[in-house]
């Protein structure tokens, strides 16, 4: 097997890679082509950590394996990252492990790309204000994600503390967009395209907040109790998600389930629309949610793209275990 050490990811796979391997992957699975395995996703009660593990396989993209890690919200007083993972992959014909690739980097552009995808497909083509919500490590990456598939005049960011939304303004300085910060009303009223990307237990964006014909990529719920939208914009959105069970469990519309405002019948699959089994915005009036809770299947693409660069280009280590 070989080993794909963190150090070596940002050198391995690019933004546009992971954009199409997640695209790719999304088409899979509403193929039948690819299944996401049962989310295991614990509060371990240290460090107020939560840690699971996310498997599944693809038989289209012959991936099968697993991530295993999770979220420690403090590392950053240690001045690590808050995420913190490894993906394992294994030979499917055999069982054996390929690799081992450090997780942590790609989880954050898999993560863009997902969300960057529901706004390819999903967002009006005039979009022109982005609205972000929430500034913490993941944001930087979901800017930049939004960034490479919509030609927005300015970037309008919202969060809790707004003095940490300095890395944000200078990433979208970076990008040539103009940068404010805004109250969630107006950030609301003016944005087209609105990425939440929080780890709150209750909603931070309401549906009053919230215009007609904005598409919203909420990519922040990811585990059972986390919350960032009021559920009733739920109800009056179309909703997308990148996996159905995980979208009604562990994503955002868990809230709009339990709270019978949504049935998991009312939740489009991506890939569907991607693939054109389903169809996705129907009028510049709608709104459209597209609930990313993170699967599996995206680390395994976007691992075997690492790990395939790494054997070409004679990095990492081979061991034999
Ligand atoms: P982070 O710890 O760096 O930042 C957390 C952000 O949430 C900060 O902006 C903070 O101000 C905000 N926040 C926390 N509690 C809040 C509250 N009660 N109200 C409003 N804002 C609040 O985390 P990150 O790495 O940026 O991740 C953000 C979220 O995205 C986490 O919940 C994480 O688990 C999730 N995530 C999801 C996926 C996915 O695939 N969907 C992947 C990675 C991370």
């Amino acid at each position: 097997m070989i080993i794909v050490p963190e150090r070596l990811i940002a050198g391995l796979v690019s933004e546009t890679d992971v954009f199409n391997a997640v695209e790719k992957v999304f088409v899979a699975m509403a193929r039948g082509q690819a299944r996401n395995f049962p989310v295991v996703r614990e509060a371990i009660g240290c460090a107020d950590a939560l840690y699971g593990i996310k498997a599944g396989f693809d038989q289209a993209g012959l991936a099968l394996g697993l991530k295993a890690g999770g979220y420690w919200p403090s590392n950053i007083t240690r001045g690590i990252t808050n995420h913190q993972s490894i993906i394992l992959l294994f030979d499917p014909e055999t069982g054996q492990v390929k690799a081992a690739v450090g997780g942590n980097l790609l989880t954050a552009l898999r993560t863009a790309a997902a969300s960057a995808v529901s706004i390819n497909h999903l967002a009006r083509r005039d979009a022109r204000v982005l609205g972000i919500v929430g500034a913490g490590h993941q944001s930087v990456f979901q800017m930049r994600g939004a960034a490479r598939v919509r030609t927005f005049d300015k970037v309008i960011a919202w969060n809790r503390q707004a003095e940490k939304l300095s890395k944000l303004a200078d990433a979208a300085a970076a990008l040539g967009l103009p940068f404010e910060a805004a109250d969630l009303a107006r950030l609301g009223a003016e944005a087209d395209v609105i990425i939440t990307v929080t780890s709150s237990y209750a909603p931070v964006l309401l549906r009053d907040h919230v215009r007609p014909g904005t598409h919203l990529a909420c990519m922040g719920t990811d585990t059972k109790g986390k919350q960032e939208v009021e559920a009733r914009l739920l109800q009056d959105a179309r909703v997308f998600t990148d996996e159905v069970a995980q979208s009604c469990t562990i994503g955002e519309a868990q809230h709009a389930i339990a709270e019978k405002l949504i049935e998991p019948a009312n939740i489009t699959p991506l890939g569907a629309v991607v693939s054109g089994l389903a169809v996705g915005r129907t009028s510049s009036n709608e709104i459209t949610v597209f609930d990313g809770t993170g699967v599996a299947l995206q680390d395994l693409a976007v691992a075997s793209i690492a790990a395939e660069a790494a054997i070409v280009r004679g990095l990492g280590q081979e061991v034999s275990i």
